[in-house]
């Protein structure tokens, strides 16, 4: 039988550590801007992390999960345990809202509408450049850098820029 017991110390400063976890794709969002954590407990002696992928194919996971790993491991926190939760899928709605400012900043457009409005206006999105803002921009391609990103271009300041896509 395991115990659940709630100890605030341990899971705070795990949540720390995982500020400091950097999406390999976005250097500048956290795992937590990113919203891809979505438990972290402790069971028994062990502290179980649960991460729900934001691609279930998108290469980047094995990285995340092991970056996660390894920070609380050397952070004193373990022994870890990563669970993989698929179930509810993950949304770009639970990226924080740090994270999208972050993202923009970054020069991605962070994804603008929640997904379930998405899924009711059937994608007729109007995406703002980056840089400087405009919403004359075009979908050039449905992949931009990676499968999570479209590329697409500003056709008032010509800058090419990758937008986060809402699923
Ligand atoms: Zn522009």
């Amino acid at each position: 039988m395991t115990e659940t017991k709630i100890n605030t110390s341990r899971t705070e400063n795990a949540k720390k550590i995982l500020h400091e976890v950097y999406d390999p794709e976005i250097p500048v969002l956290s795992v937590l801007d990113l919203g891809v954590i979505r438990s972290i407990r402790e069971v028994g002696e062990i502290l179980e992390v649960d991460i729900t992928p934001t691609y279930s194919a998108c290469p980047a996971m094995k990285v995340i999960e092991m970056s996660v790993q390894a920070a609380l491991d050397q952070a004193g926190l373990g022994p870890v345990k990563i669970n993989t939760v698929l179930d509810p899928v993950w949304t770009t709605d639970w990226m924080s809202a740090e994270g999208k400012v972050k993202l923009l900043e970054y020069g991605i457009a962070p994804p603008q509408l929640s997904a379930r409005i998405k899924n009711l206006s059937l994608g007729n999105t109007t995406i703002s450049c980056p840089q400087c803002a405009s919403t004359n921009t075009v979908c050039i391609s449905e992949f931009g850098s990676t499968a999570c990103k479209a590329l697409y271009k500003c056709k008032d300041c010509l800058e090419p820029f990758d937008y986060f896509k809402c699923h």
